[in-house]
C-alpha cells in the first residue's frame, strides 16, 4: 500500500503521525511511505531520518494526498485539507467528528474512508489510541502544576517535594483514571503527599494496592472535596464521564476556601472542565488567575512535548496501521473488531452511531 504522511497544519500542532522507526516497519512489509518534507521536524525527525529507512520525501501537502492510498495524520483534517482528500482514500487519524459538523459533512462528501483513532476500541471498552495522550497529559499535569506553584508565576511558592526539615507539598487528584494515575505517580515520585479521589471503588482498591505510601485514596463527593481543598497546593482535574460533559467538582465559591497561590490544572478541559471557573487556554498563554487561584487549562497538553507524544502515539497506532496496509481496510476491519469500531465515515455514509446521532444523519 502507498502510505502518505502530511505535515500537520492545525495551529500549534507539532506532532507527526509516523516516526522513521514506524516507516521502516511498513517499508519492510513491502509498503511505500511518502513523507511531506519537514513533517517530522518539530518532533525531532528530519527528512534524512526518513530517507535513511527508505521513505520518500515529497515537496508539498498536495503531492502527499495525491499519491497516497492511506493518509496517516495526527489531528482531524481542517478546511484547507478537505479538498485534498480523495474518494476511496483511507484516512487514519483523530477526527472527533461529533464535535464539528462541517468536518463530518466534508468527509461524507469526499467519499473517503475515515477511520478515527479515538473510536478504535478494545473488547474491554478501553480506547487504545487515546490512552497514550492521556498518559502524556497526566504526567505533564504534575510538571506544569509544580512549575506554576513557583512564586514568580503567581503560585504559592511551594516546592512539591519539600526538603529535609520542610514538609512536602500536597496534591489532590480528582479522578483516578489514566490521566489521574499518571499525575499521581509523578507527584508521588517528587515526594508530595497525594490524595486521589474517585467514585469507582474498584479503581480505588487497585490504586491503593499499586501506589506508594505517600498516595491515599478518598471517595469523591462534595463534603470530602470541601474538607481537603483548604490544605492543598496543587489540584489536578482528571475526571471523565464517557460521552458527557465533566462534572463541576470545584465550584466558584470553593476558590475562596483555598489558599492564595493554589494551582488548579484542569486536564478535563477538553470535556468542559471539572472546575467551574475553567476556560480553555493555549500553550502561548496557559494560565489565568481568579480569586488569587492560578488556573492552567490547556486543551492540547501533549502538543507541548511533541517528541514524546509523537513516539507514544505512533507506538500505539503502528500495529493497526500495519494491519490496514497489509490487508486493506475492509479485510483488516472484518478480522479485527477493534479496528472496525474506528470506522466513522465510509464512502459517503456515516457508520458510527454517535456521529449520526450528533447531527441527525442517516446511519
Ligand atoms: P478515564 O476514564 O481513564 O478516568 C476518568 C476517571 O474519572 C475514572 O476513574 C472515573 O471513575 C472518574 N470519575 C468520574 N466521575 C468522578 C467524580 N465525580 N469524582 C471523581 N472521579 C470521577 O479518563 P482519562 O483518560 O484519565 O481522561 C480524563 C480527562 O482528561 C478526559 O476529559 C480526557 O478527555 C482529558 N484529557 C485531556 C488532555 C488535555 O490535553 N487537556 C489530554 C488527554 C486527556
Amino acid at each position: 500500500m502507498i502510505i502518505g504522511v502530511p505535515i500537520e497544519i492545525k495551529n500549534n500542532e507539532n506532532r507527526v503521525s509516523l516516526t522513521p522507526g514506524g516507516a521502516l516497519e511498513l517499508i519492510k512489509r513491502g509498503h511505500e511511505v511518502y513523507i511531506q518534507t519537514n513533517a517530522g521536524l518539530n518532533s525531532g525527525f528530519p527528512d534524512e531520518a526518513y530517507e535513511e529507512v527508505g521513505a520518500n520525501i515529497l515537496p508539498s501537502i498536495e503531492a502527499v494526498y495525491d499519491k497516497a492510498e492511506m493518509i496517516m495524520k495526527v489531528k482531524e483534517p481542517i478546511e484547507p485539507e478537505y479538498k485534498l482528500i480523495k474518494k476511496d482514500q483511507l484516512v487514519f487519524t483523530y477526527f472527533h467528528f461529533a464535535s464539528y459538523e462541517p468536518l463530518t459533512h466534508a468527509m461524507i462528501e469526499s467519499g473517503a474512508v475515515c477511520l478515527a483513532y479515538e473510536t478504535v476500541e478494545k473488547a474491554d471498552r478501553s480506547l487504545p489510541l487515546l490512552i497514550p495522550m492521556s498518559e502524556v497529559a497526566g504526567r505533564m499535569a504534575t510538571q506544569q502544576g509544580a512549575k506554576y506553584l513557583e512564586k514568580p508565576i503567581m503560585g504559592k511558592g511551594v516546592l512539591l517535594g519539600g526538603v529535609p526539615g520542610v514538609s512536602p507539598g500536597k496534591v489532590l487528584v480528582l479522578g483516578g483514571g489514566i490521566v489521574g494515575t499518571q499525575a499521581a505517580k509523578m507527584a508521588a515520585g517528587l515526594g508530595a503527599q497525594v490524595t486521589i479521589m474517585d467514585v469507582n471503588l474498584d479503581r480505588m482498591r487497585y490504586l491503593n494496592d499499586v501506589m506508594p505510601p505517600n498516595v491515599v485514596t478518598r471517595y469523591s463527593n462534595e463534603v470530602n472535596i470541601r474538607e481537603l481543598i483548604p490544605h492543598m497546593d496543587l489540584i489536578i482535574g482528571s475526571v471523565l464521564l464517557p460521552g458527557a460533559k465533566a462534572p463541576k467538582l470545584i465550584t466558584r465559591d470553593m476558590l475562596k476556601e483555598m489558599q492564595p497561590g493554589t494551582v488548579l490544572v484542569d486536564v478535563a478541559v477538553d470535556q468542559g472542565g471539572c472546575f467551574e471557573t475553567c476556560t480553555p487556554t493555549t500553550h502561548e498563554n496557559p494560565t489565568f488567575i481568579i480569586d488569587d487561584i492560578v488556573h492552567y487549562c490547556v486543551a492540547n497538553m501533549p502538543g507541548a512535548v511533541p517528541y514524546t507524544s509523537t513516539i507514544a502515539l505512533t507506538n500505539a497506532t503502528l500495529p493497526y496501521a500495519i494491519q490496514l496496509a497489509n490487508k486493506g481496510w475492509k479485510k483488516a476491519c472484518q478480522e479485527n473488531k477493534e479496528l472496525e469500531k474506528g470506522l466513522n465515515v465510509v464512502n459517503g455514509d456515516v457508520v458510527y452511531e454517535a456521529v449520526a446521532e450528533a447531527f441527525d444523519l442517516d446511519y
